[in-house]
């Protein structure tokens, strides 16, 4: 899995996306999916409101953990990538799963999100902040 890559002309123009999980619910078959689209990406429909999806916790469905760090997450490994769904739209996302012992993930545990500083860019001194999800302390 790739895609850990920040720009930050990208970063900044979805910063919204990032920092608000913001989601599209289409109006005609229902799903919602993440991140916000003006057409539904299952049924193409172009009928969509935006849903907010913070508010929610959410169970991961499917993870992997990857100790081979990219450059500048050296001091995070492992760093943990699941897909997780919330649980009152039931929208799915790949996220980073973070506050967790490897040997305690398990599919179908409870998360809830949670703000989390991932980066810094010594140059440009742009903090980056990604939402990820940690499991629910009970
Ligand atoms: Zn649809």
């Amino acid at each position: 899995m790739t895609g850990l890559r920040f720009s930050i002309p990208r970063y900044w123009r979805e910063r919204q996306t990032y920092y608000r999980l913001k989601a599209a619910k289409c109006l005609d078959c229902g799903r919602v999916v993440y991140p916000y689209n003006d057409r539904c990406r299952l049924c193409g429909s172009t009928r969509v409101e935006e849903v907010e999806l913070l508010n929610e916790r959410a169970v991961l469905l499917t993870y992997t953990v990857i100790y081979s760090a990219a450059e500048g997450f050296e001091d995070k490994r492992p760093v943990v990538i699941g897909i997780v769904e919330t649980t009152e739209s039931k929208a799915r996302l790949l996220t980073r799963i973070t506050d967790v012992d490897v040997s305690e993930l398990k599919t179908g545990m409870l998360l809830e999100p949670v703000l989390r500083r991932v980066n810094e860019d010594g140059e440009s001194g742009l903090i980056y902040y990604l939402v990820s999800y940690r499991p629910v302390v009970k």
